[in-house]
């Protein structure tokens, strides 16, 4: 029987802990910087052994959701769940580029919220122990299921509590500080996550959990409104590079 869901402020992004009597489900995979406090979190504040983690989801391949999945499985012997696709995410070339930039946006984002400087780095490749469906129960943990919400990445999952109503949606949905919602940056297929959006949405679950903006009910005008403004086109890190850029540029000229 579920206990708790434990909501923690990670490096980048909130981190979801499903607290059961003898075993503990990690919603995602986390940050590598996050790793010890996840580990000290069990032992001290929950007063468990380690080796009760016996499963973290990895719902896509960016560093505050990857990172730490392979750390977490060498310090717990966990099981590492991923979605189930042939080819890494960043396969290849391209691929290794990809994976640079993303990185680099951590460090950035990291700067940017006055976090101190932590490694970051993290496997490119992602071998996981089990690979799930959508509409897969997650083994060990059969009251959650797998929901296959792609459009952010190809491959990212959402993780649905049905007896109480709750959704991890990883990157799906951002809240901001201002408490609007709004899409992710990084879209790799708006018709995908146009879909992912409508999904989520016709489950009306009594409570949102994401890895931007903690915990909320998310009512249907308002997804209706992030359905309405999702990307028509594909956003890249490319693009994310420029707009950064360009902001920059566009500080220093209003500064003179
Ligand atoms: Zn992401």
């Amino acid at each position: 029987m579920l206990q708790q869901i434990l909501r923690l402020d990670g490096h980048l992004q909130n981190i979801y802990l499903a607290v059961y009597p003898d075993k503990l489900l990690l919603l995602d995979g986390c940050c590598r910087a996050d790793v010890p406090f996840v580990l000290a979190t069990i032992r001290d504040l929950l007063g468990r052994d380690v080796r009760q983690l016996k499963a973290v989801i990895v719902t896509h391949m960016h560093a505050d959701h990857a990172g730490g999945a392979s750390y977490l499985k060498k310090a717990t012997g966990c099981q590492i769940i991923s979605a189930n696709r042939s080819k890494q995410w960043y396969e290849g070339v391209e691929g290794r580029i990809n994976y640079l930039l993303d990185l680099s946006l951590s460090y950035f984002v990291a700067y940017r919220h006055g976090s101190s400087l932590k490694n970051l780095n993290y496997p490119r490749e992602l071998f996981a122990d089990i690979c799930l469906n959508d509409g897969d129960c997650v083994p060990m943990f059969e009251d959650w299921q797998i929901l296959e919400t792609i459009g952010h990445t190809d491959r990212d999952l959402s993780v649905y509590h049905q007896q109480t109503g709750k959704i991890y949606v990883a990157d799906l949905i951002i809240k901001l500080r201002n408490q609007h919602f709004v899409n992710p940056y990084n879209v790799h297929d708006p018709q995908a996550y146009i879909q992912s959006l409508q999904k989520i949405k016709q489950l009306q679950p009594k409570l949102v959990l994401m890895a931007h903006g903690g915990q909320a009910f998310i009512d249907n005008q308002t997804f209706d409104k992030l359905i309405k403004k999702a990307p028509k086109v594909v956003r890249t890190n490319k693009d994310i590079y420029n707009d950064i850029v360009f902001r920059v540029v566009k500080k220093k000229f209003r500064r003179k």
